[in-house]
């Protein structure tokens, strides 16, 4: 499949963090408007290759690059920029439809309020959206291993219906169950926000079932639901009850291939599980996670399933469309993104 086709192909995004995929230019632009010098690298190039270590790089270096990130996106106006951006350069590389997330609580270091915070990211988005002709939305992250959550809920619950179409519970997933903030779910959905949990990433099987009982409807990577499958011959021939669960309900999976790579959960593209589970029905859609620091861009997690897990052409189709089905937003604006996507495909 030719390179050209796959940057042309439209594209349906669930899961991108706002603070993971800045311009590098960007980033050394706002450091220096507001007199931040911690950046590791004075020009782009050479930033973006520290922020993009690859896997060599580890957790904890990962971890690093999002405190430079967090730390120039402290001002309305650079949260704005940055969100902007966001949808700009998911559009040129021909999504359609997005949904950008981040954690509030990190960005009040600079004095401003929550609801600046909220304010200044939906402004970014919407002047982006406007720009670009895509449908743009946002999902607020509370972090699994602060106690705050049920504040940022009932916060991002101000803004249902405003910009913000769902709720997610972001950080270290290891030790920090989504039942720790079963209540802050209980929150976001009262106030009529989706729930998508990052799930079956840093933590395994139990993370996952945890985060369902949580009313989990959308799971962030949930990737490790492999390890509740029996595999014989490159297939799926068992399923233990939290992967029939999944699997019998059709709950979306926001796969991140490139990212679960750069964090160290695989050791080569071509043993990472997205194409075992989308080849046994699972509800597989393909996403960006962090395109500065995992170096990605939906086209190139396109091209790596392509290339080392077998998808062709009708693949990408069914995990876009699955993804439209997925996505949060209003039921009008996703009939609007289903046309545009089957209009990007080669007819047949
Ligand atoms: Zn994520």
């Amino acid at each position: 499949m030719d390179a050209g086709l796959l940057s042309r192909l439209p594209k349906v995004v669930l899961h991108d963090h706002l603070d993971g995929g800045l311009r590098p230019a960007t980033a050394l632009e706002l450091a220096e408007a507001n007199g931040y010098p911690g950046l590791p690298a004075e020009d782009a190039a050479s930033l973006a290759r520290w922020f993009f270590q690859g896997r060599s790089a580890g957790l904890e270096r990962y971890l690093e690059a999002f405190e430079q990130t967090v730390a120039v996106m402290q001002t309305a106006d650079a949260l704005a920029r940055v969100a902007e951006e966001a949808v700009l350069d998911l559009a040129a590389e021909g999504a359609v439809y997005a949904e950008i997330r981040f954690a509030p609580t990190l960005h009040l270091r600079g004095g401003l309020t929550p609801e600046r915070v909220l304010d200044a990211v939906l402004a970014g988005t919407a002047s982006g959206r406007g720009r670009a002709g895509i449908a743009a939305f946002v999902i607020v992250c509370a972090l699994r291993h602060q106690d705050d959550a049920i504040a940022v809920a009932e916060l991002a619950g101000r803004y249902a219906g405003r910009g913000v179409v769902g709720f997610d519970l972001a950080g270290s997933e290891a030790g920090f169950p989504a039942s720790r903030h079963r209540a802050a779910c209980r929150a976001a959905a009262g106030a009529g926000l989706r729930l998508t949990l990052h799930a079956g990433e840093g933590a395994g099987v139990d993370s996952i079932a945890d985060a369902l009982g949580c009313g989990a409807e959308r799971l962030g990577h949930g990737v490790r639901l492999a390890e509740d499958l029996t595999v014989r011959a490159g297939g799926v021939v068992g399923m233990g009850p939290v992967a029939a669960r999944v699997h019998a309900a059709g709950i979306p999976l926001e796969v991140c291939p490139s990212s679960n790579l750069h964090t160290g959960m695989y050791a080569a593209m071509a043993e990472h599980p997205v194409g075992l589970l989308h080849r046994a029905g699972f509800a597989v859609t393909l996403n960006p996670d962090n395109r500065l620091m995992s170096g990605t861009s939906m086209t190139a997690e396109f091209a790596q399933v392509v290339e080392h897990q077998g998808f062709g052409l009708e693949d990408l189709k069914a995990v876009t469309l699955r993804a439209v089905e997925a996505a949060f937003c209003p039921p009008e604006v996703a009939r609007e993104v289903r046309e545009r996507v089957l209009a990007g495909y080669p007819s047949g």
